[in-house]
């Protein structure tokens, strides 16, 4: 098996990222930042306190009015400048992400493409912040103007599996508004920020636009809690997302809160099965079933079930799982022992309330990788709408195959879930295919689709406990979250 080569094998202790300059946490807290394919140390993160946060707030603060009057479109060629470097440094990017989240080398520059693509929407700045005005708008002889103006200082809590693209999400819209900004990644894959934000150092943004502080709690909390800070972005799980979502608005800031999902994939009778296997296979397998994309229960409609089963069964068992590295792997093990548990857990449970283990995963080791977080590609037959399976979130490369009579049936079962984030149908009916895009009440629809990742220049958030806000990450939605619209009424005398 030939390996691509690492970046680095041991990334030390990260510093903070703080008015431009790196600096060691004081905390005597400490984590292990660990590859999840081999179960190695590959560097160490520190838990910064509330007074480091602070300093950071402050700095972003102090940077602000300088920042805020710099032409947008010098603002957008610092951009420009960050593009051409994560150009230059796009493989060592992705193979970073492969040593600290696990994902495949494939998966890690597809997300390091999509972290770069939200560079370049942010790039469009001078255009995407215009306001918009009306001559007589209040009176005759009486103008009205809407000014498109920046905040101050907004952050992000990010969740571990997507290090580069979720920060990404947010901070380059918040700056290229104008707005200073402080990123807390999640501190399970610190490493790929901190490398990114060498490049944003290098790009020429002045000291204090993007600080970055490793941590957990106290580092959000005070975020949160900060006066100075005038908004918070997170993704993570639902009740996590909900908790940031009241604490934040509490202390009177603005929020977006992503949450954790689980999605249904609908195969109606007349869907094209081999297409559609070839296309799932991507959405449950993925990123080792961790993307709040990913889809976990599997609905076939109707008489197809049977055959439908057994292509699946015949595309999940030409899964290669082991270190991302290898070229040839299609997936990659989950974040943590701790994770892992969880879903062996729940497979556990799911048996126990009857459904079958008919493509086991659970024992499923990588030769030479004997201390990776493996979990091989499972399915579960005969799952039922009522079971602890069908309605928790895994985040594993576990399938859930359930039988239901009719679209209306799935529709039904989708609408109880908690969550809202993603759900696709598979038909080739125009019919069917409009019908389940009106009734679906998620945030993201696929028609055909697997995998329904809105593209930068599209607003991504989903209903329901996958979300708590109004304003959605990325492209414009972002570019309102993190700016005012001031208005401005002139009488010309
Ligand atoms: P998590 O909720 O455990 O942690 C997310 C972040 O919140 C981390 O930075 C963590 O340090 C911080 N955090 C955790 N508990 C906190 C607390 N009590 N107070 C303050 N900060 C806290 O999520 P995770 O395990 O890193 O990520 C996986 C989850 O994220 C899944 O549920 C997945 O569905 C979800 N997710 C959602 C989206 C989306 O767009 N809706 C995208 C990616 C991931």
């Amino acid at each position: 098996m030939a390996l691509l080569s690492e970046v680095k094998k041991d990334y030390g202790k990260l510093q903070n990222f703080v008015n431009g300059e790196w600096i060691d946490s004081t905390s005597s807290k400490v984590l292990d930042i660990e590859n999840p394919s081999t179960g190695g140390i590959i560097g160490k993160v520190p838990m910064s306190t509330a007074d480091e946060t602070k300093a950071a707030i402050e700095a972003a603060h102090e940077a602000w009015w300088a920042w805020r009057e710099t032409p947008p479109i010098t603002r957008a060629r610092v951009m420009f400048k960050l593009k051409e470097l994560m150009e230059q440094n796009f493989e060592n990017v992705a193979r970073i992400m492969v040593q600290e989240q696990g994902k495949t080398i494939d998966e890690a520059r597809g997300e390091t493409r999509r972290t770069i693509e939200n560079v370049e929407v942010a790039a469009g700045i001078p255009s995407l912040m215009m306001g918009y005005n009306l001559e007589d708008g209040a009176a005759e002889g009486i103008d009205e103007d809407a000014v498109i103006s920046p905040l101050g200082v907004f952050g992000a809590i990010c969740p571990f599996n997507f290090p580069a693209m979720i920060p990404f999400w947010f901070w380059p819209y918040a700056v290229a508004t104008g707005n200073c900004y402080i990123v807390k990644p999640s501190s399970q894959v610190p490493l790929t920020m901190n490398y990114l934000t060498k490049l944003i150092e290098q790009a020429g943004f002045p000291p204090g636009v993007l600080n970055v502080v490793n941590g957990s709690h106290e580092v959000s909390d005070t975020m949160m809690e900060h006066p100075k800070v005038k908004g918070i972005s997170f993704v993570g799980s639902s009740p996590v997302a909900k908790y940031i979502y009241k604490h934040s608005a509490e202390n009177g800031k603005r929020v977006q809160a992503q949450g954790g999902a689980k999605n249904s994939l609908v195969v109606m009778p007349d869907a094209n099965l081999d297409r559609t296997v070839s296309n799932m296979l991507a959405s449950y397998y993925g990123c080792a079933g961790q993307r709040c994309l990913a889809g976990s229960n599997l609905i076939a409609v109707g008489n197809i079930a049977d055959t439908l089963l057994k292509k699946w069964i015949e595309g999940t068992k030409k899964i290669k799982m082991g270190y991302g590295l290898d070229e040839s792997v299609n997936m990659g093990p989950v974040i943590s022992a701790k994770a892992k548990k969880k879903a062996l857990d729940y497979i556990d449970g799911a048996e126990k309330q009857g459904a079958k283990v008919i493509v086991d995963g659970r024992k499923a080791v990588v030769p030479g990788y004997e201390k990776g977080h493996f979990i091989g590609p499972t399915v579960l037959d005969q799952v039922t709408p009522d079971m602890t399976i069908a309605k928790e979130e895994v985040f594993a490369p576990v399938v859930s195959y359930i039988r239901m009579e009719s679209m209306d049936e799935a529709i039904e079962f989708i609408h109880k879930s908690p969550f809202g984030n993603a759900a696709s149908v598979y038909t080739q009916s125009g019919k069917t295919a409009r019908d389940f895009r009106y009734r679906c009440q998620c945030g993201n629809i696929g028609i055909n689709v697997g995998i329904v990742a809105a593209m930068a220049y599209f607003p991504f958030a989903g209903y329901k406990d996958s979300f708590f806000g109004d304003l959605h990450g990325q492209g414009q939605d972002a570019i309102k979250f993190f700016t005012d619209r001031k208005v401005v009424i002139t009488r010309w005398f």
